[in-house]
């Protein structure tokens, strides 16, 4: 995907001195040895943004929050700062809906890095990827992928910094190139002794008649805000949702299997290694309309 970041919103944070200015996009403003950069040494989020009556409302921005918070207590970043973050943010989905005021939803990354002596931080607007609304209405062709580890083993190995969003995602590209050059859509991350874990860049959802399972974060993956609200919003509506080990027998033999995640929202899998799973599109609109609702924190300035 190519992006015009002329057309894009940018707002550049100091965490230290607790202050954000909204700055030119295409001018440069990192140093070369920041630690982002350098050694992806720091954390971030990407929220969806849509736009309503010309406002533009987050989705899950508490939990985004949350997770960034505990991203940072892992890295042993300084805890961020609500109020300058959601300000900073703020300002940049105004900007950018005022200058494209037909815009109906994009997202908007937020990153603090380590820095060079001290943490830096942005906010930039990205142009949502058009492939995932055909791939909601599609369905994606997905293989499963070694991840390398077992399951669990970052409980005993916290420097591995196993669910925190940080900027390493080197690996996760790769992983992307890898599906494609077999002709794929995605990936599946499936652990070293057989547990499935998740996208590169999403989690995975499988219904099984009233029960939606999803894997267990502390098995090695992030925590999903998306399959967050799904769960919340399906408990809410009847379904059993629950965290579960899962093996890649599970999936074949459910009745539906979403990726799920802010940009994309809930993807099926059309294919698991060429296996055709079961689609359940009614169940999957649902759930996509579970994610669209607008929480009464979407615009909340703290
Ligand atoms: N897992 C990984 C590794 C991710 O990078 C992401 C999002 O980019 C997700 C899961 C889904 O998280 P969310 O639903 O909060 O976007």
């Amino acid at each position: 995907m190519t992006s015009n970041t002329a057309s894009e919103s940018l707002a550049l944070i100091d965490p230290s001195a607790g202050t954000f200015s909204l700055v030119d996009p295409t001018a440069a403003h990192l140093r070369v040895d920041d630690l982002a950069p350098h050694r992806g040494d720091g954390i971030f989020e990407t929220v969806l943004v849509t736009v309503h009556d010309g406002g533009g409302h987050v989705h899950a921005r508490g939990p985004h929050f949350s997770r960034f918070r505990s991203s940072a207590q892992m890295l042993e970043l300084p805890e961020p700062d609500e109020r300058l973050w959601h300000e900073a943010l703020d300002a940049v989905i105004a900007e950018h809906v005022s200058r494209h005021p037909d815009i109906e939803a994009f997202s908007v990354r937020y990153t603090m890095s380590r820095g060079v002596d001290h943490p830096s931080g942005w906010a930039l607007s990205i142009p949502l990827d058009p492939a995932f609304a055909r791939q909601r209405r599609e369905g994606i062709a997905a293989i499963t992928l070694d991840r390398g580890y077992v399951a669990y083993f970052g409980q005993n190995a916290p420097w591995m910094l196993v669910g925190a969003k940080t900027l390493s995602y080197a690996a996760n590209q790769a992983a992307g190139r890898w599906a494609a050059a077999q002709g794929a859509d995605e990936v599946l991350y499936v652990s070293h002794d057989g547990f499935v874990l998740e996208g590169p860049t999403s989690n995975v959802i499988v219904q099984r008649g009233n029960r939606l399972l999803t894997p267990d974060p502390k098995a090695g993956l992030l925590h999903g805000t998306t399959q967050q609200t799904v769960f919340a919003r399906a408990a809410a509506a009847g379904f059993e949702c629950t965290y579960a080990d899962l093996r890649v027998e599970d999936l074949t033999a459910g009745d539906g299997v979403w990726l799920t995640s802010s940009a994309r929202l809930c993807v099926p899998i059309r294919t698991l290694d060429g296996v055709e799973l079961a689609r359940n599109d009614e169940l999957g609109t649902r759930m996509t309309d579970w994610v669209l609702q607008i929480d009464a924190d979407s615009t909340q300035k703290v």
